[in-house]
């Protein structure tokens, strides 16, 4: 089997979820290999949980300066590794930073790329969501490895233990001029619940949330489903939930489980972000809502009503106090 090279998410101590689902996907087309550029001892820190899903080999490239700048140390990873055993595909998560990547790579390998895929089938064939959630093709690269940022969510993360070989990269100097150096950093304040683009269920709330403090009722309900929170940008624009949690075209892309929108009325720009999760649940008081559109449950009503009843209703079954 080729190998399929996978660029591992993590923040130093833990690999993020999505990389499961890469590892995952990877398995559709060959034998995963992770790709992971950290400080020193990263890999080995990380090991473990990328055999237990499956990494049948781990390319670690380490330096003390490979955090420091944007995504560059990524890129050249992912070309050595590209460079050593001519891999069957790269694939990385479609988040801003994998999505730069994704771009850089397939220019440093002139081959083909392919962003926003939802699914991977066995010959390579993608399914992507275009113009805006707009459309979905099927799509290949014709030419060359192709590089693929699959969106968080679109495959399930599974358990399947390997004994990965481990093989060290000698990344190249930085060429710090012409790269962007990351100054700072700052954690997000994530609290208690799952980050927006890792979790199951996702409760988003809308301009119809009226307010800061009706986000309560959106809180809620997402910690009754052990879900996130996310947010229309219209209620983030309006100051009622920070940025951050921003779902759609110029937010963050989800594809839970299950999608709660509440008080969101449905606009394209905010489908994009969250039209391939798996169940839609919508309530609005308009039943003309564009958003029932790609609903699978719709409640037309007043969430301030709607919302509490299910919450008490799924807290009530979950056992949750
Ligand atoms: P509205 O469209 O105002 O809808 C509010 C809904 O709440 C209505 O349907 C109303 O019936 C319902 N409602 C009101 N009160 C209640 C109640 N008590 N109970 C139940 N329902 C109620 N938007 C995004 O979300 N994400 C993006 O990434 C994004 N990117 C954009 C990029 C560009 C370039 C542009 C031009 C726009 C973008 N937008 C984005 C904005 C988008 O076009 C919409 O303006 C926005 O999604 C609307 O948010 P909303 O549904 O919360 O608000």
């Amino acid at each position: 089997m080729p190998d399929v090279l996978v660029l591992v998410d993590h923040d130093g101590e833990r690999v993020h979820q999505t990389t499961y689902e890469l590892l995952a996907a990877a398995r559709r087309l060959g034998d995963p290999a992770a790709v992971l550029v950290g400080t020193p001892g990263t890999a080995a820190r990380l090991r473990e949980s990328l055999a237990r899903h499956g990494a049948t080999g781990v390319y670690a490239a380490e330096s003390t300066e490979a955090g420091e700048f944007a995504g560059s140390a990524a890129v050249d990873a992912l070309q050595l590794a590209a460079g050593t055993v001519a891999p069957a595909a790269v694939l990385v998560s479609a988040t801003t930073d994998g999505k730069e990547v994704a771009g850089r790579l397939a220019a440093r390998l002139d081959t083909g790329v392919l962003i926003d895929a939802v699914d991977l089938d066995s010959s390579g064939t993608v399914t992507q969501v275009v113009f805006g959630g707009s459309y979905t093709v099927r799509s290949e690269v014709t030419h060359g490895i192709p590089v693929i940022a699959l969106r968080p969510g679109s495959f399930e993360p599974e358990e399947r233990p390997a004994d990965p070989v481990e093989h060290e990269l000698v990344l190249p100097p930085i060429d710090s001029a012409a790269s962007a150096r990351v100054t700072a950093r700052r954690a997000a304040l994530a609290g208690e619940r799952p980050a927006l683009t890792e979790a199951s269920v996702v409760v988003s709330g809308g301009r119809g949330v009226a307010g800061a403090d009706g986000f309560k009722v959106v809180e809620d309900l997402a910690d009754a489903l052990g879900g996130a929170v996310g947010a229309s940008r219209a209620a983030v624009d309006a100051g009622y939930y920070p940025h951050q949690y921003q779902v759609g075209q110029t937010g963050k892309s989800v594809s839970p489980q299950l999608y709660i929108a509440l008080g969101i009325s449905g606009a394209i720009q905010h489908l994009a972000g969250m039209q391939t999760s798996k169940t839609i649940v919508a309530v609005n008081k308009d039943a003309e809502a564009p958003v029932f559109g790609v609903a699978d449950y719709g409640v037309v009503g007043d969430l301030f009503s709607v919302a509490p009843q299910l919450t008490r209703e799924v807290a009530a079954r979950r056992g949750v106090a």
